[in-house]
């Protein structure tokens, strides 16, 4: 395979060329329809409506909520939750009647159909849409950055469900049981916070070898996303698994734009014509110095209407390069993409940002719920049918719920604020929720964020009070 040469001809663009979004747009306004209580009451009103064929004690909705809860204040087990099932708290905040039995938990959520938890998902997109909360998250030509990448939250050699993926040792025989989720984020280059919409399940199905699972996993939720938001427009960004000619024809099926990673060994004539075009001339080179490192060349090549692969010569993508060189001349960093999006000298700066902005989707989405406090890759339980999934939606909802407070609620703007970090803030949650009885999560956070609970009676009074005397409970 021929590789390619230093910068030729440039056209030189200024750094600051792509002004930011945060110098066009001003940050959201406060919502209060976004801030927890209303959310959490938009979530309980779907869980509410999900099928319920059982006679028992608890509902489905006391239930979901009751994971959510314990998603919500960050427990890192069923077991720790345990704890708070007489707390008055649970009531008033997460609307819970009654938090079932560990067991009990577990047996009602494990027949539960994960498509059926879509819609809450959908709720909480459709309150961000109408409180123009997504506007800064417009990235280009009233499209959408849709990041979507799997992960795997699961694995043990004895601990499976009908739905988990199976790996065989070869040598020894041995099968280690995982289970996996396709996320995808709407996510921004200038904004922190990602809005995730609902998950897909990878899991096994009959004859699928992992790839398969991951390919029909992808198609399924590209084709529910489509009908759930029907004139949402989206630029889908994927790694390299996904630039392959099925995957982008279905794109162009469902009128979802993409930038797709690209790599040599995967695409060799479709590199071979990139590099042929740049011999002829045909290609653009952009050139510009690294504000922050004058000693460090960044360059962007492009050249449109180039043939997928050999097999698929009708299948036409653009192809965008980025390349850093260091001091010494030679590459450091090097990432290559195919997009149907028509690229200029304009907009080359600001697509490679929008193909970078991809690793959200692993760093502030799956990284934040593994190492943040969220437990992502705990084993809650397992379930015989669906329980390990279930949960694991429940806590990207849940996720979902804190990015929009995040976002739009300046009271936990505040508190996230005055405790730095984000466990800093779960752990006087959870001692606050624990310690006093509040009306709402609005009241906790007030406290929290002002040190009112100084000011309230100790713990064990506290609550004898709370318990006899509901104008007291007012006050707080
Ligand atoms: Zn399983």
């Amino acid at each position: 395979m021929r590789t390619l040469t230093r910068p030729r001809d440039p056209v030189m663009l200024p750094p600051d060329a792509i002004p930011k979004r945060a110098d066009r747009d001003p940050p959201p306004p406060s919502r209060k329809h976004l801030s927890f209580d209303p959310l959490i009451r938009t979530v309980f009103e779907r869980a509410q409506l999900l099928r319920d064929t059982r006679d028992g004690d608890y509902s489905i909705a006391d239930a979901v909520m009751s994971a959510i809860a314990m998603f919500s204040l960050k427990d890192p087990s069923l077991l720790a939750f345990q704890g708070r099932r007489n707390d008055h708290n649970m009531k008033n905040l997460y609307r819970i009647g009654q938090v079932p039995s560990d067991t009990q938990m577990r047996t009602i959520l494990d027949p539960i159909s994960p498509a059926s938890l879509r819609p809450m998902f959908n709720d909480v997109f459709r309150q961000l849409q109408r409180g123009g909360v997504l506007k800064p998250y417009i990235f280009h030509e009233d499209c959408y950055l849709l990041s979507i990448d799997g992960t795997q939250y699961f694995s043990s050699k004895n601990v499976h469900c009908d739905s988990c993926l199976q790996k065989k040792n070869k040598k020894t025989g041995e099968i280690t049981y995982s289970h996996q989720m396709l996320g995808a984020v709407l996510v921004h280059p200038d904004c922190k916070q990602v809005i995730p919409l609902a998950p897909e399940p990878i899991v096994k199905q009959d004859g699928d070898c992992k790839n398969d699972c991951e390919r029909n996993a992808s198609k399924r939720l590209l084709t529910q996303i489509r009908e759930e938001h029907p004139n949402l427009k989206l630029i889908v960004v994927e790694d390299g698994l996904a630039s392959n000619a099925p995957h982008i024809q279905l794109l162009k099926r469902l009128r979802l734009h993409f930038i797709l990673g690209a790599k040599p060994d995967d695409h060799e004539h479709l590199f071979d014509q990139a590099i042929q075009a740049a011999e002829e001339g045909r290609d653009t080179t952009i050139t510009w110095t690294d504000p922050k490192n004058p000693d460090v060349l960044c360059e962007i090549r492009f050249v449109e209407n180039l043939a997928l692969n050999k097999t698929y010569p009708n299948l036409r993508v653009n192809f965008l390069q980025y390349i850093e060189y260091g001091p010494d001349g030679h590459e450091r960093k090097k990432f290559s993409w195919v997009t149907d999006l028509p690229i200029t000298e304009d907009n080359a700066q600001h697509l490679v940002r929008g193909g970078r902005a991809r690793w959200k989707v692993e760093n502030e989405t799956f990284n934040t719920m593994k190492n943040q406090g969220y437990n992502f890759e705990h084993n809650y339980g397992h379930g015989k049918i669906n329980l390990s999934v279930v949960l694991a939606m429940l806590m990207m909802l849940t996720f979902l719920l804190d990015q929009t407070q995040e976002l739009c609620c300046p009271l936990f703007q505040a508190v996230h604020k005055k405790y730095t970090s984000r466990r800093s803030v779960w752990d006087h949650l959870r001692s606050h929720f624990r310690h006093f009885k509040f009306e709402s999560m609005q009241r906790l956070y007030e406290v929290m964020l002002n040190d009112l609970a100084k000011e309230l009676p100790p713990p064990t009074f506290a609550s004898r009070r709370f318990e006899s005397n509901p104008e007291f409970h007012q006050r707080i």
